[in-house]
C-alpha cells in the first residue's frame, strides 16, 4: 500500500496521531485519494437536528443546540468529509455570531463554520500551504483540542470540533511555515509513480472506469466496505495493542537519531506504531511497526531550514532501530546475558540516548565559499565572458524591512501596511453587510443622538441596525517582491558577487518570513530573462539565483522594461497584490556596443514610476569612487535607494548609535 493511503488509515484507526500533511506535485491524485478516505470511514451515530454532530450516547452538554434529551430516536449517517476552500474567511472556519441580532434583538444567534461541520469527520485543506498562517493555526488549535471557540465583543461559544485534518500541498509553490509543518502528525511525499508496470495500472484502471463505469464502482464498492470493516475491527483493537518497553525504547532511539526537536515526535510515532500494529491485526508494536511510524511521523520533524529538503535516510534508520534492540537489556540475544538481575532504574547506560545526532550540527543555513580563491579584480567588463562555475552567496543575514508605501487591501502577511481582518484599531465605518468586531464607542455615538426621538425610556440603549459601527483595522499585507537583479561584470570580483548574492538570498528569506510571493529577473550580456516568473516559492528562486551565472556588460534599460511588463500581467492577474520592485545593481549601464546606456535606462525607469509601480533599489557601487549612477536611476523610479552595506536590520541601529557618539 502507498504511504498517503496508509497514513490516512492510521489516522483513521487512531485520530490521536493529529492529521495527514501531503505534499506532492500536481497531477498526483492527492485530492482523490483523501476524497475516498470519507467512503471509508465508519458512519456515525448523531443526535437529528443537531448541527455540530452530537453523539446521542455522550452528547457535548455545551453544545450551542443543546441540551440534547436522551429519548431522542438516534440517527445514523455516513462520516463527512469537509472541505476549507483557501481563500475562506475566518467567520467561515469558525462560524459567525450575528452581533448585530445580540445587539439590537438581544439573541445569541450562531452561524456554525467548517469547524462544526467537521466535527466527527475528516477536515481537508487543499493547498494549506497558501493558507494565512492564522487560519492554520486556528485548525491547528481546535484539531489538538478538539474544541473551537469563537469570541466577539464578549459574546462567545465553544462547541466541540473532532477532526482528522488532512492538508495536502504542492511543495513548488512554498512551503508551509516549519512551525505549522511540525504540527501534523504524519506526512507524506507523493510523486507519480516512476514504475512503467505501475504507471500501466493506473492507465488499465482508468480504461476499465471509462468503459464500464457501474461494473467498477460495484468493484471498487467491495473493496471499500473490507476497508471500512478493517478499519472498524484495527478501532476496537486499538486499546488492547501493547508498546513493549523494547519497542518503546526503539522509538525515542529512532527519535534520537535524526535529532528531532521536542518529545512530540516520539509520541507521535508511538502513536502511529500503535495505530499500525492495530492496523495489522497485531496484539503488541513490532519492529517493523516501528518503522514505519518512523517513516511517516519524522521527516518532516527534522527539517531545520526552508531550503531544505525533507527525507529520511533508511540506513540511519535501521541502524538505530538495530542499536536499540541491542542495548535492550530484556533481550535474550545469543550472548545471553539479559535475563538475571533486572536493570538499574536509571536505564541502560545510555542506551537511547547516547546516539550521536547522525549528520552533525546542521542548523545553520549552509556555509557558502566566500573565498574569491585569486580571481584579480573586476576586470571582466570588457569581454563577455563564457559563464564560469555560478558565484556562490554569502552567509545570509536579516534585513530592513522594505515596504510599498500607502495602504493596501491584499492578502494578509507581514511587509506593507493595509486594511485587514487583524490589526490594529484605526476607526470604524457604517456597517454594511455582516457585523463582525463591533467599534463600541463609535456605535453609542451614533445611536446617543436619536433616544429621545425614538421614544427611550429608563436604562439601556435604544440601538437600531444603523447605529452600528465596524471597527476598521490595519494590519499589514504580503506583497510581490519582484528582484531585478544585475549579474553583469561591472558587478565586480567574485567575492563581491557573492555579496550581492548573499543580500538577495538575505532579501528572499526575509520575503518567505513575510508571506510575500516573489519574482526573479536578471540582466547581463545581451538581454535580460525572467529567471523565475512569480511564486510562492522562495526554494525555487534561492536556487535559480545561487545558480545564477555572471560577467558581461549590462543591459539594465532591458532588465527594466522586462519588469514592467512582468508587473502589467501581474496586475491584472492578481490585482490586490501591490508590487514591489527590488533592483540590484550598481547603475553602470552598458550596451552592445560598450557605449553607456544611461538615458534608456533612465526612460525605462520613468516608465515604471508612472505605472505607479513602487520600487527600492539596492546600490551594489563598491570601490573608493563612487559615481552613484544607481542613486540616479532610484531617482527616475521614485525610489528610495539603499546602499548594499546598510541593508542589514541593524545597520540602522548601528548609524543612529555612531550618530549619537559622534554628536
Ligand atoms: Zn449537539
Amino acid at each position: 500500500m502507498d504511504d498517503m493511503r496508509l497514513a490516512l488509515l492510521l489516522n483513521a484507526v487512531s485520530p490521536a496521531i493529529g492529521g495527514v500533511l501531503v505534499r506532492g506535485e500536481k497531477g498526483t491524485a492527492k485530492s482523490t485519494t483523501v476524497r475516498a478516505l470519507a467512503a471509508v470511514l465508519p458512519p456515525v451515530d448523531v443526535v437529528p437536528g443537531c448541527r455540530f454532530a452530537c453523539d446521542p450516547a455522550a452528547p457535548d452538554p455545551a453544545c450551542p443546540d443543546g441540551p440534547h434529551e436522551t429519548t431522542a430516536p438516534d440517527q445514523t449517517r455516513p462520516a463527512r468529509l469537509v472541505e476549507l476552500p483557501v481563500g475562506a474567511s475566518e467567520d467561515r472556519v469558525v462560524g459567525a455570531l450575528d452581533l448585530e441580532r445580540a445587539l439590537t434583538e438581544g439573541v445569541k444567534a450562531f452561524e456554525p463554520g467548517l469547524l462544526a461541520a467537521a466535527n466527527r469527520g475528516v477536515l481537508y485543506v487543499d493547498e494549506v500551504n497558501l493558507l494565512h498562517d492564522h487560519l492554520v493555526d486556528l485548525l491547528l488549535d481546535a484539531a489538538a483540542l478538539g474544541t473551537a471557540y469563537v469570541e466577539r465583543e464578549g459574546v462567545s461559544v465553544r462547541h466541540a470540533a473532532r477532526f482528522l485534518l488532512v492538508g495536502t500541498m504542492n511543495p513548488e509553490e512554498g512551503e508551509l511555515r516549519p512551525q505549522l509543518l511540525d504540527r501534523f502528525g504524519l506526512t507524506v511525499e507523493v510523486a507519480a509513480p516512476r514504475d512503467p508496470a505501475e504507471r500501466a495500472e493506473v492507465v488499465r484502471r482508468r480504461f476499465a472506469h471509462d468503459a464500464d463505469p457501474t461494473g467498477f464502482a460495484v468493484q471498487w464498492a467491495a473493496d471499500e466496505s473490507a476497508l471500512a470493516a478493517r478499519i472498524a475491527t484495527a478501532r476496537a483493537r486499538l486499546p488492547y495493542v501493547v508498546l513493549s518497553d523494547t519497542a518503546l525504547r526503539q522509538v525515542t532511539a529512532v527519535c534520537a537519531a535524526f535529532d528531532v526537536d521536542g518529545l512530540r515526535a516520539d509520541i507521535v510515532t508511538a502513536r502511529a506504531a500503535i495505530a499500525h500494529a492495530a492496523w495489522s491485526g497485531r496484539e503488541s508494536v513490532s519492529e517493523d511497526d516501528v518503522r514505519t511510524a518512523a517513516r511517516l511521523a519524522l521527516p518532516h520533524r527534522r527539517r531545520r531550514n526552508p531550503f531544505d529538503a525533507p527525507g529520511l535516510d533508511d540506513e540511519t534508520l535501521d541502524q538505530a532501530l538495530s542499536d536499540a534492540r541491542a542495548d535492550d537489556p530484556e533481550d535474550d540475544g545469543p550472548d545471553g546475558n539479559g535475563g538475571g538481575s533486572p536493570p538499574p532504574l536509571g536505564g541502560p547506560g545510555g542506551g537511547g540516548g547516547a546516539q550521536e545526532p547522525s549528520d552533525g550540527e546542521a542548523s545553520v543555513p549552509k556555509a557558502p565559499e566566500t573565498a574569491p580563491r585569486g580571481e584579480g579584480g573586476g576586470r571582466t567588463d570588457a569581454a563577455p565572458a563564457p559563464d564560469r562555475a555560478a558565484v556562490a552567496p554569502s552567509d545570509p543575514f536579516r534585513v530592513q524591512r522594505l515596504e510599498v508605501p500607502g495602504i493596501g487591501a491584499g492578502a494578509a502577511g507581514r511587509r506593507s501596511r493595509a486594511r485587514s481582518e487583524r490589526g490594529r484599531v484605526v476607526g470604524s465605518t457604517r456597517s454594511s453587510g455582516t457585523l463582525t468586531r463591533l467599534h463600541l464607542t463609535d456605535t453609542v455615538l451614533a445611536a446617543a443622538p436619536h433616544q429621545v426621538a425614538r421614544g427611550r425610556r429608563g436604562p439601556g440603549l435604544d440601538l437600531r441596525p444603523e447605529d452600528l459601527r465596524q471597527t476598521t483595522l490595519e494590519g499589514r499585507e504580503g506583497n510581490l517582491v519582484l528582484f531585478v537583479v544585475d549579474a553583469s561584470g561591472s558587478m565586480g570580483s567574485r567575492a563581491r558577487m557573492s555579496a550581492v548574492k548573499g543580500a538577495v538570498l538575505s532579501l528572499l528569506l526575509d520575503a518567505y518570513q513575510r508571506r510575500d510571493k516573489v519574482g526573479l529577473i536578471t540582466f547581463r550580456g545581451s538581454a535580460a530573462e525572467v529567471a523565475l516568473p512569480p511564486t510562492w516559492s522562495v526554494e525555487a528562486a534561492a536556487a535559480r539565483l545561487t545558480e545564477l551565472p555572471t560577467g558581461g556588460r549590462t543591459p539594465l534599460a532591458a532588465g527594466l522594461l522586462r519588469a514592467h511588463e512582468l508587473l502589467r500581467v501581474e496586475r491584472v492577474r492578481d490585482p490586490r497584490r501591490r508590487p514591489l520592485l527590488v533592483l540590484v545593481t550598481d547603475g553602470r549601464a552598458t550596451g552592445a556596443r560598450g557605449g553607456s546606456q544611461l538615458s534608456d535606462s533612465y526612460a525605462a525607469a520613468g516608465l515604471i514610476a508612472t505605472a505607479g509601480t513602487a520600487s527600492v533599489v539596492v546600490d551594489c557601487e563598491s570601490g573608493p569612487v563612487r559615481l552613484g549612477l544607481a542613486g540616479a536611476v532610484g531617482a527616475h523610479l521614485g525610489a528610495r535607494t539603499v546602499r548594499l552595506e546598510d541593508l542589514a536590520a541593524d545597520s540602522l541601529v548601528a548609524t543612529v548609535r555612531s550618530a549619537r557618539k559622534a554628536a
